[in-house]
């Protein structure tokens, strides 16, 4: 009998705090910039300088850890992390190991172990192919990026699949991007993530040995190196071996996982206390300023599941405060639509129509709440069909008209009366008799082509449930 595996994991996340200056520099903060024109005696670590911690970058941290439920230390202190690299020029990056500013959170079903303040390294780009020195191709600094205060965000390994890590990481994302505090921008590398991954028996306590996946650009790269992961440690296992501890790298174009470092290579920081640097003593005001959060996407999507939406809208809605306001101010214009109805309106064909209309931001619709209340209140009271709906859907996304209008300019109300529409129906069993057959002799799917067929006729303008009841009397059902 083969024993069955559960994947265990816990995220390490590097947020880029989004300041104007750095960490403990007054260097400006800023993305694409030419390399090297940032930088000065501190940040490139010139002998006999000293750090001076940048207040903003602490209050956005206790921000932060508000939103992530987490204890506020009274009393933060920060350490040099040792380690040699072209990226770090004092050879240690001052970080927060013993006490960081905020521990033991909670984001979800997730628990947070802690989070702390740190400096990002500088960026090295490698000019050779795979990230290789080749021949005469060459390793090049940008200093820009060294000294940014980063937020890391560490979890308890409480996730169990690459779909809960993206799920997760969305939501923690899209938490932390109400803050305005981060551009968490995974392409641009202003929110990183590493996934500490290791499989155990079912219903096992202890944890397995881990390996962590490095470092990708996007949730959905994340959740396929995770599976891809999860899949090799279960195979290693069963092929009578044990999983190493080791650092890899997952290749969304190939789907392969290369090996990083083992754990021979593996670092020892030899952590100590940052002499240059007192302990950060927050103040009662930055404090209370922190923990003063608006309506976090995770609090908003549990309200809006109370008032009936869909787990799926709710969440999508929830994810960006625009869309949130957005779906809210339709619920505003027409208190007579279900608050169910109106968030897939909103986040299915409204969301739909402006990608396919130049993939229109929601700020710069032409279409208002009320506007798009108006449209979902004549579809809900039958007044038009839900094609019809489309259709002037299209045509309001496009121009920003009227919905009453664009019904009564195309001609779109829905055949109220049932004999007109009964003609219709008959007609159509007439003009399509192979289905017809099919339908008579219990083929109940070969329905399709008359509704099909009746709507073409009508030009959307017929209710659907109608038709399907009609079209089943006619047609003996
Ligand atoms: P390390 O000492 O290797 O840095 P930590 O205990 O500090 O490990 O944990 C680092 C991250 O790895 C955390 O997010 C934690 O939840 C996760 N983690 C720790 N052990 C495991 C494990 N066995 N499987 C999966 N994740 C783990
Ligand atoms: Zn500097
Ligand atoms: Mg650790």
């Amino acid at each position: 009998m083969s024993t069955e595996y559960d994947a265990v994991i816990g995220l390490e996340i590097h947020v880029q705090l989004s300041t104007k200056t750095k960490m403990f520099c007054g260097c400006e903060l800023s993305f694409g910039d030419e390399p090297n024109v940032h930088t000065c005696p501190i940040c490139l670590a010139h002998p006999g300088v000293l750090p001076v911690p940048n207040q903003t970058a602490f209050e956005y941290a206790l921000k932060i850890g508000a939103a992530l439920d987490c204890e506020l230390s009274p009393v933060s202190t920060f350490d040099r992390k040792n380690y040699f690299y072209p990226d770090n020029p004092k050879a240690y990056q001052i970080t927060q190991a013993a006490t960081p500013f905020a521990i033991d959170g909670r984001l979800g079903q997730v628990r947070i172990h802690h989070a702390h303040l740190e400096e990002d390294a500088a960026k090295t780009i490698h000019t050779g192919g795979a990230g290789r020195i080749k021949g005469s191709d060459a390793s090049l600094v940008d200093f820009n990026r060294g000294g940014t205060p980063l937020v890391e965000i560490v979890t308890e390994p409480d996730l169990r699949s690459g779909s809960e890590v993206r799920e997760w990481g969305q939501l923690l994302r899209a938490t932390i991007k109400q803050l305005g505090v981060s551009d968490v921008n995974m392409e641009e590398g202003s929110l990183r993530c590493d996934a500490n991954i290791s499989i155990r028996p079912v219903g096992s306590e202890t944890l397995g040995t881990k390996t962590e996946l490095k470092n990708m650009n996007s949730f959905r790269f994340i959740e396929r190196g995770i599976e891809a992961e999860i899949a090799r440690q279960k195979e290693v296992i069963a092929s009578g071996g044990a999983v190493e501890q080791e650092t890899l790298h997952f290749d969304p174009s190939t789907g392969e996982l290369h090996s990083l470092r083992s754990k021979e290579e593996a670092h020892d920081y030899r952590y100590l206390p940052e002499p240059d640097l007192v302990p950060v003593v927050p103040t009662q005001a930055m404090l209370e300023e922190a923990l003063k959060l608006p309506e976090l996407p995770a609090a908003r999507a549990a309200r809006y599941e109370g008032i009936g939406v869909g787990e799926q809208a709710a969440l999508l809605l929830s994810f960006e405060v625009d869309w949130a306001e957005y779906f809210e101010g339709v619920l505003a214009a027409d208190d007579s639509i279900e608050p169910r109805v109106a968030a897939n309106w909103v986040t299915g064909e409204f969301a739909a129509e402006l990608r396919k209309q130049d993939d229109q931001p929601l700020a710069e619709s032409k279409v208002d709440p009320a506007s798009l209340a108006k449209l979902i209140g004549l579809v809900a009271s039958k007044k038009i069909s839900h094609g019809a709906g489309k259709t002037v859907l299209e045509a309001i996304v496009a121009d920003g008209s009227d919905p009453e209008a664009v019904v009564a300019e195309q001609g779109l109300e829905q055949i109220s009366d049932s004999g007109e529409l009964e003609q219709i129906v008959i007609q159509a069993i007439e003009d399509n008799p192979k289905p017809a057959e099919q339908v008579r002799s219990g083929n109940e799917k070969a329905i399709g082509a008359l509704v099909g067929a009746v709507m073409k006729a009508t030009q959307g303008r017929a209710d659907g449930g109608e038709v399907n009841r009609l079209l089943r009397q006619h047609l003996g059902l």
